[in-house]
């Protein structure tokens, strides 16, 4: 059984209307050792538990970066968001998770697919790929999202872009119409990369938003020869 460890928050920031990032740093010395990719449980509110996926590579300080979805469809994120304004700390176990870069040693390109927060553990991968293990696989990320500013992490992409001639990505706007001025592709992420990749070879996927968004695409790749063991999520899909 994971301990729990308990953590306090020193960063707090709307970034946008609707998704909040914040930092948390272990209270004591005790704190989760984790690899990119990977998630927490926060604990709060007497038992409640809410899965949050941990944005950046480990550091020597042991802070935690997380993006927090809180319209109304996520109550949940609402409620612990308001726990940890009122208490300022919340007690965190973990790691979790199978969606770590160890798992596509053999593959020829690594694509990401994310749907909104979804690009969270993704930004971890991401990281470590990139600063970490200085991996030169050719990188390809489509980022789908609802509305035009949830494209918040497009700046730091932006520079990875110019810095890694191999990483690529793309925004995927699912809902133009309150968009006139979108020049990007549209429609929904999965279907955009299954037009992209209308037959998978040896590329491994790595996936993470909402969960009907997740199951789409494993039902969409696989019927376009992509393996189990290509697909790499963190939901329950059966
Ligand atoms: C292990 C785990 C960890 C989690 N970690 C986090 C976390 O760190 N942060 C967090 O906010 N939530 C987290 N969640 C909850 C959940 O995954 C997110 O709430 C979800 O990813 C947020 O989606 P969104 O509202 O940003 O996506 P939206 O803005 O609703 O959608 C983004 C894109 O996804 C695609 N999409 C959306 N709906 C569909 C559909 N019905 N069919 C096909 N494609 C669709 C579209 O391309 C759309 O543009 C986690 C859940 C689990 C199980």
């Amino acid at each position: 059984m994971n301990k729990e460890n308990l953590y306090r928050c020193h960063y707090l920031h709307a970034i946008t209307h609707d998704i909040m990032l914040f930092k948390l740093i272990p209270l004591y010395d005790q704190q989760i050792n984790y690899t990119p990719g990977q998630f927490v449980e926060a604990i709060f509110d007497n038992g409640k538990v809410l899965p949050m996926s941990i944005a950046n590579i480990p550091n020597s300080d042991g802070e935690l970066e997380f993006h927090l979805r809180h319209n109304k469809e996520h109550k949940l994120a609402q409620d612990f968001l308001a726990s940890l304004k009122k208490n300022n700390t919340v007690y965190l176990r973990g790691p979790f998770g199978a969606s770590v870069l160890s798992k596509a040693v053999n593959a020829s390109k690594l694509l990401f697919v994310a749907g909104g927060t979804g690009i969270t553990p993704i930004k971890a991968l991401l990281e470590d790929a990139l600063l970490i293990q200085k991996e030169q696989k050719p990188m390809e990320l489509y980022w789908g999202i609802r509305h035009a500013q949830d494209a918040y992490q497009e700046a730091l992409l932006m520079s990875w872009q110019q810095q890694f001639p191999f990483f690529s990505f793309e925004l995927v706007l699912s809902d133009p119409q309150s968009y006139p001025t979108w020049r990007g592709p549209v429609g929904m992420v999965h279907e955009y990369v299954a037009k992209k990749y209308p037959h998978f070879h040896d590329e491994t996927l790595f996936v993470s938003g909402p969960f009907a968004m997740v199951k789409a695409a494993s039902t969409l790749f696989s019927g376009q020869g992509l393996k189990t063991e290509q697909f790499i999520c963190d939901m329950k899909l059966d």
